[in-house]
Formats: C-alpha cells, structure tokens, sequence
C-alpha cells in the first residue's frame, strides 16, 4: 500500500485535499514537490530581501561600499523571482482553469452554460445541441 501512503502524505503536504480531489496520485506528488520548492525559493528570497533592507538601512547612515553587495542581492532575488513564476506555472498547468464569461470575465463553474452575472450565454461544446 506505499502508493496510498504518498497520497496521503501529499495530500497533508499541499493541504488542499479539497482542490486535489479527483487528481492522479502522481499528480498529487508532482504538484507537492513543485510546491515546496516554490515555498523553499521564496524563503530564500524573503531572506535577501531582509538582508537588502539592512545593507540600505547602513547606506542611508552613510556606510560605503554597500553597492556592490546590494545590487548582487537584487540580482539573485530576481531570478529566484523568475524560478519562483517558471514552477508557479507549471503548477498551473494541473489546474486547468475555469471557463470565464466571454462579456462580463466572470470565473464560471466547469458545467455553466449561463454566466449567473450577466445573463451571457456560453458558447460551449456540449451547449450546443
Ligand atoms: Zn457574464
């Protein structure tokens, strides 16, 4: 019974058991490992962004040579920014998003033939009969 270990494992890790209900167990592993890199990266970048507000607090009391430092920091953080939207995306991509309201952009559930704002009707596949 290992598989139903990880799921339940990822399941705990992601804490969406709700939004994950349906998806492949492997699925459900990918996205937990996508995801903990994601919050890994962006401790990393919480980390630099402190570090810079310190290096810019020494700098405005007038210590020297902090440049350098500085703008290696904002470098390194925006890549890590970049890494962070690259595996955003890739996360996206195992939820596919809901269709939306071609007039008013309105996010509608998978079933809707009817926008429930503004009355649109959705030019849907199965709509048409
Ligand atoms: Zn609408």
């Amino acid at each position: 019974m290992e598989i139903f270990k990880k799921v339940g494992e990822g399941a705990k890790t992601i804490g969406e058991s709700a939004r994950s209900f349906g998806k492949k167990s492997s699925d459900l592993v990918e996205i937990a490992k996508l995801k903990y890199e994601v919050a890994k990266l962006e401790k990393e970048m919480d980390n630099n962004v402190s570090a810079l507000g310190k290096l810019v607090f020494l700098q405005y009391k007038g210590e020297e040579g902090l440049e350098e430092e500085i703008e290696r920091l904002v470098k390194v953080t925006m890549e890590l920014e970049a890494e962070v939207a690259g595996i955003q995306e890739q996360i996206g991509k195992f939820y596919p998003s809901p269709p939306v309201c071609p007039e008013c952009r309105t996010e509608l559930p998978d079933e809707a033939r009817f926008c429930y704002n503004c009355g649109n009707k959705l030019n849907r596949d199965e709509a048409q009969d």
